[in-house]
């Protein structure tokens, strides 16, 4: 399977997504998965503190890559805002629920399965579009970022964390290394001590399951976030380099140089502001069209009449070639 940057994110690389597995009770019961999962939900806790502190409009919300809905819960369990959960792999969505018991929340956002390529909405729909540690499950990220800047409104905010700038530097340090799995005794210590990335970790395991995994330089994310203003980018959680990124500054050379996580906050200056709740616009994601209704069991469009189903309380939103794709048995 081909990776070079400039293409789309396939068809199997979508379907091993949306494949991940559903873990159910081994959620709470599993010690080290409840950990992870709490360990995220407090991040966010933290990060929403912080953006609130600096004055940004956390809600109508919408996250790309929900994974297991933990973040998207706590904003709106501890910070009283409503919003939508994306993902593509339904069975993370259906987790949610174990998640809910796990953190003690009284209730989730809406619930979506949908391609980041395709977002069901309406343009100038949200205040708050963010993601965690999931851009980097594409190839290119201009149409994704272009998604999540259609539906913010105008003013709105995109924020996201993720790991991997890479940088020469990284690729000559890293050599042909991989991770093992189980890791090695050194590549634990590495793990440990928060090094693993410089030394093996390129996303091969991943990349071995057919799931999408690249890696950026900060000349690509320059140019990713093109559409946006930028108000403040910090590369390498441990140096904390921060960087504006068009300005050069010894800030920006470094972090070009080290690499490491990204994590930033961007606005949009266009567009219109929010008029309307969220849910009532929703847009299909085969034809465009507005005026979606939502019944209890399915999405109906009035233009197309495509049906997209709700299960377990989750609406199957994947344009129809995608959806197809995914749901076929893998052989
Ligand atoms: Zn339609």
């Amino acid at each position: 399977m081909s990776h070079k940057k400039g293409q789309e994110q396939t068809l199997d690389a979508k379907k091993a997504e949306y494949n991940r597995p559903y873990l159910g009770d081994e959620l709470i019961e599993n010690e080290e998965f409840a950990a992870i999962f709490r360990q995220r939900a407090y991040a966010m806790r933290h990060d929403a503190r912080e953006l609130r502190a600096q004055g940004i409009t956390l809600g109508p919300f919408l996250e790309i890559g929900a994974g297991n809905v933990q973040r998207s819960a706590m904003l709106m369990n501890e910070f009283g805002v409503d919003g939508v959960a994306t993902e593509i792999s339904f069975k993370s969505l259906k987790n949610a629920q174990h998640v809910y018991t796990l953190l003690d929340f009284e209730s989730g956002p809406l619930l979506i399965c949908c391609d980041a390529h395709h977002i069901p909405f309406l343009p100038n729909t949200f205040a708050f579009v963010f993601a965690y540690q999931t851009l980097h499950h594409f190839d290119d990220l201009r149409p994704i970022i272009a998604e999540c800047h259609r539906v913010l409104a105008r003013h709105g905010h995109f924020f996201f964390d993720e790991e991997p700038v890479d940088s020469w530097v990284r690729r000559m340090a890293r050599g042909n290394r991989m991770l093992s799995h189980p890791p090695t005794r050194a590549q634990a210590l590495a793990m440990k001590i928060g090094v693993e990335k410089l030394f093996w970790d390129d996303g091969e395991h991943e990349r071995s399951q057919g799931i999408t995994e690249a890696r950026f330089d900060i000349d690509e994310w320059r140019e990713f976030l093109r559409p946006f203003k930028v108000e403040s980018v910090v590369v390498n959680r441990k140096l904390k380099l921060r960087s504006d990124l068009y300005k050069p500054a010894l800030t920006a050379f470094l972090s070009s140089l080290t690499g490491g996580n990204i994590r930033g906050l961007c606005r949009k200056d266009n567009g219109r502001p929010v008029t309307q709740p969220f849910r009532e616009r929703l847009m299909c994601v085969d034809c465009q069209s507005d005026g979606l209704m939502m019944q209890e069991t399915y999405i109906v469009c009035p233009n197309c009449v495509r049906h997209y189903p709700i299960e377990d309380g989750i609406a199957s939103m994947l344009p129809l070639e995608v959806a197809q794709y995914v749901a076929a048995p893998i052989n």
